[in-house]
């Protein structure tokens, strides 16, 4: 990481933060405790929070001439469809390499990609190795073709990615500076490692998504260049929320996305932020969350993603029988 990199702007900043009174009510707490930062509302083609992150890694790679972006993840990955949109708002290209085969029907975040002018290469392969193999086969061939390829990160996640939460966390201690809790959701790592290493390791908890064996460490890994000291044991983790895997739609992620949206008009997706509220509501019933501390529920978006999950139609039709 080349520690002169100056971050690009592709956002709008600073993200609104918005009181949560009638979900803070629900849950038991006072009405003023519960915030919510909205990096949903973050600008660019759909928005979330992966635009933070993609400010200082295409900063990188610019400052490396590159003029193509390669990244990976699932096919319905919000950070390839921001990878997209950062290089279509750049005028650079972007490829992006999925797992497995294109699907018969396109949805959510592929139709997006398709809108932003994204190569998509389906691999075939499945399993993070053989996706990373193939990404770097990518990369070879973009450059036999005389392309200038850099590799953006799995979910977009390193230190130097990890820089854009950081900034995120100072950002919102100006707006709250009273914070007792931020909670968000723990996919790739560097999104909860710059929070902690602004917001310090007490003050966030991130909730994992299952999108990596080993979150704890992931995280830890990504502070330690911009906060020494942080250890994986030191880090606040609730892994309670996966289900049976990352593409899983558990009951308490439904209940957590029919509620908030009833109750605040907020929509979250089932895969990330819908986890995230999954376990803020989870601490709020151990105790872990309570009346008087002001909690921030950073709100990453992710709404494309809604519709390109399997589960969310019939998911839809029992929401529709709660009224
Ligand atoms: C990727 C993603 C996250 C998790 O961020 P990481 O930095 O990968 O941990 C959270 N919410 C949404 C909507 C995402 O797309």
């Amino acid at each position: 990481m080349s520690a002169s990199v100056v971050p690009l702007t592709l956002g709008t900043w600073p993200t609104p933060v918005e009181p949560m009174p009638r979900l803070a009510a629900a849950l038991g707490l006072g009405r003023e405790d519960l915030l919510v930062k909205r990096d949903d509302l973050t600008g660019l083609a759909g928005g979330g929070n992966k635009i933070r992150k993609l400010e200082w890694t295409v900063a990188e790679a610019l400052a490396n001439d590159a003029d193509t972006l390669v990244t990976t993840g699932a096919p319905q990955s919000n950070h390839a469809r921001l990878t997209a949109a950062a290089a279509a708002r750049l005028g650079l290209r972007a490829v992006l390499v999925f797992p497995g085969e294109p699907p018969a029907d396109r949805s959510g975040n592929l139709v997006l990609d398709a809108f932003l002018g994204a190569e998509i290469v389906f691999t075939g392969a499945q399993g993070q190795p053989a996706l990373a193999d193939a990404a770097a086969r990518v990369c070879e061939r973009l450059r036999s073709e005389g392309a200038r390829p850099a590799l953006i990160p799995f979910g977009g996640s390193s230190a130097l990615a990890a820089r854009g939460y950081a900034t995120c966390g100072e950002e919102l201690l100006a707006q709250v500076p009273g914070l007792r809790t931020a909670v968000v959701a723990l996919g790739s790592g560097a999104t909860m490692a710059g929070l902690v290493a602004s917001l310090g390791p007490d003050r966030t908890l991130g909730v994992d998504v299952g999108a990596v064996d080993d979150p704890r460490q992931r995280v830890a890994a990504f502070v330690a260049p911009l906060a020494p000291g942080v250890r994986a044991d030191d880090l606040r983790v609730d892994r309670d929320q996966v289900g049976s895997g990352y593409p899983s739609l558990t009951t308490a992620v439904e209940e957590a996305i029919t509620l908030v949206a009833r109750v605040e008009g907020i929509v979250l997706d089932p895969t990330y932020t819908g986890r995230a509220m999954a376990g803020l509501i989870a601490a709020t019933r151990r105790g872990e969350i309570a009346p008087g501390d002001t909690t921030v529920f950073i709100h990453t978006g992710g709404l494309p993603g809604m519709f390109g999950h399997p589960d969310v139609p019939a998911f839809a039709e029992r929401a529709q029988k709660i009224n």
